[in-house]
């Protein structure tokens, strides 16, 4: 992305599987039923959260609205992986992933690992309440093994963003 005047944007790639944040489970303790989120979900937002704050370094949260822009990048089927020995008319380029993944529900998951504080308080964003334009795109990795499945996150705030209204 271009510079523009008044819009900062900080960039992160996580690499590894994309994951859709699972629907919130029951279980009765007693008297009481609670609520909590699936074991794989919650791994991942704490490892993401680790990754995603290592990168922001030490700069407070961000606590002005912000957009949130994700590309998920799923592993390319092998059905979709040329096969040829000759030249042929694959396309080699990143494809719409239409896979059974909710695409909102990686935006969840993003959103919940930005949030999500360390033990001394820190994270990338104050809340995801800031999150005012979102952004979203699934996609099968190229037929290239250096495309590997990855999520890549930009998060952008500043006078152009909040002049979207
Ligand atoms: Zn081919």
């Amino acid at each position: 992305m271009a510079d523009v005047e008044g819009l900062e944007c900080w960039t992160c790639t996580l690499y590894g599987d994309p994951v859709a944040k699972g629907r919130p489970r029951f279980a009765r303790r007693g008297a009481r039923v609670i609520s909590y989120t699936p074991a794989k979900t919650s791994t991942f937002e704490t490892q993401a959260a680790a990754h995603l704050l290592a990168s922001w370094g030490d700069r407070p949260p961000l606590s002005q609205p912000c957009e949130l822009t994700l590309v998920s990048v799923f592993r390319r089927p092998e059905r979709l992986r040329c096969k040829h020995k000759r030249p042929c008319e694959c396309d080699p380029r990143r494809l719409p992933a239409l896979n059974a993944v909710d695409l909102d529900n990686c935006c969840k998951a993003i959103a919940d690992s930005l949030q999500k504080r360390t033990a001394e308080g820190r994270s990338v964003i104050a809340n995801d309440s800031l999150i005012c334009s979102l952004h979203a795109v699934k996609v099968y990795a190229a037929d290239d093994p250096n495309d590997e499945p990855q999520t890549q996150i930009r998060l952008c705030w500043g006078p152009a963003v909040e002049a979207m209204r």
